[in-house]
């Protein structure tokens, strides 16, 4: 185990940027990524969001990384990533480092004007982070090409392929036609990522940081039994009895996150909700607010599960169980980060049950319970017997056997 940045081949200067960046020991991610990137191999790499993985592939590829002549328009580097809240939290990275290396980085995304963007792309960067869309738009316009990319970075692959940009990112790389190295991140790397992506890949070596179903060590996890009807209030009442001060509430719908934030508001949390069908800069604001503490709770839905890159949450909440168990680990990824110890507490309905399961299968474990003491839960909650198993052979757990005797009875 490499305890040290030094120890990973990364330059001086490179070391000053991670003083710069507040880092002091790599994470198992950047330990093995760093110097497979620096010696210029491909890279196909399974490390969730929360793991360090960002700066796995940016300091060493700015480490290493030439800059254009002066004729040249770039890129140099190309990052593509799906969504706009990712590609800020990279552009965030390559900007400091860009700083001490002189690499001059553009993110372009959508739903923002092309004008800012174009002119920038017109006095050439080394290191362009970008979503898909955007970043094809630009080339069907003429505004961009991609023929001086060496290194090629596709971020969240199988968010990418769940996502539908799969065509798109196939047409970006088919583009990049002098590259010399490919870099592959992806939370997990799923036989349908591997059969889908490998072929990018030339020689690729594999990193695994985390397994298909891993949360972060550092995330204590429990569900909270309770009737829908209820959620509502048993949200305030925890968030009053544990004094919660940077949390992210996680709902299936824009229509619950927006209600929720408006009741939580109404009680005195000072709380925002961000959606897909926010604007972009009341995204941005709301977390820039929730960063410098202005707001204390953020209330979102799963599009933006991802995206959110904030040190030090405290409680994740999941108000609704997410129907896809991927989502989950993206969910509670939030909190525990790099280190830091979190809360993830998920609110299970009677008609949540299944979802549950296929969580828990998904991580092999039990999640436990937890009652708040005082509430005065409705009988009508069903609480998920302790002894039932994470596996997943077994017989039916639902099949009619929910009272008295079943692994999943009426409390
Ligand atoms: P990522 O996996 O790239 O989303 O990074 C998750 C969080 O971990 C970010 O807030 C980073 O600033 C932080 N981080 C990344 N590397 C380190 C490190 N070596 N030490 C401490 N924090 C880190």
């Amino acid at each position: 185990m490499k305890n040290e940045f030094r120890e990973l081949g990364l330059s001086e200067k490179m070391q000053q940027v991670i003083t710069d960046l507040g880092y002091k020991t790599p994470t198992p991610v950047q330990e093995q990524s760093i110097p497979l990137i620096l010696a210029g191999r491909d890279v196909g790499a399974a490390a969730q969001t929360g793991t360090g993985k960002t700066a796995a592939f940016t300091l060493p590829i700015m480490d290493k990384l030439g800059h254009r002549s002066k004729k040249s328009k770039g890129p140099l580097c190309l990052i593509v990533t799906p969504t706009r809240e990712l590609a800020q939290q990279i552009d965030r990275v390559a900007t400091t480092v860009g700083k001490r290396t002189n690499h001059k980085v553009l993110t372009v995304v959508g739903g923002v004007g092309y004008g800012p963007q174009t002119d920038a792309l017109q006095r050439g960067i080394d290191i362009l982070v970008a979503t898909p869309g955007r970043l094809l738009d630009l080339i069907d316009r003429k505004l961009l090409r991609l023929s001086e990319v060496e290194v090629l970075v596709l971020d969240e692959a199988d968010r990418m392929l769940d996502m539908g940009f799969w065509p798109a990112v196939r047409r970006i790389t088919a583009l990049v036609t002098n590259r010399k190295q490919t870099l592959l991140f992806s939370a997990t790397l799923s036989a349908q990522v591997l059969t889908t992506a490998k072929p990018l890949l030339r020689n690729p070596e594999f990193v695994e940081i985390s397994r298909a179903g891993t949360t972060a060590d550092t995330v204590n996890q429990v569900i909270m039994p309770v009737d829908h009807a209820q959620k509502p209030d048993l949200l305030c009442e925890v968030l009053k009895a544990k004094g919660c001060s940077r949390v992210i509430v996680f709902t299936r719908t824009k229509s619950r996150a927006d209600s929720c934030a408006k009741r939580l508001n109404k009680l005195g949390f000072a709380t925002q909700a961000i959606h897909a069908d926010r604007s972009q800069s009341q995204r941005e604001r709301a977390l820039i607010d929730f960063k410098k503490g202005k707001i204390d709770i953020l209330v979102a839905t799963d599009v933006l599960a991802r995206g959110i890159d904030v040190s030090d949450v405290s409680h994740v909440f999941n108000y609704d169980v997410p129907t896809n168990p991927e989502d989950y680990i993206h969910r509670i990824g939030r909190t525990g980060r790099a280190g830091e110890s979190g809360q993830a507490i998920t609110f299970v309905g009677p008609d949540e049950l299944s979802s549950l399961r296929e969580i828990e299968q998904l991580l092999n474990m039990v999640i436990p319970t937890y009652d708040l003491e005082g509430f005065a839960y409705r009988e009508t909650r069903i609480v998920p017997s302790p002894s039932r198993s994470a596996k997943k052979k077994q017989a039916p757990v639902f099949s009619g056997r929910r009272r008295g005797g079943g692994r999943y009875g009426r409390r």
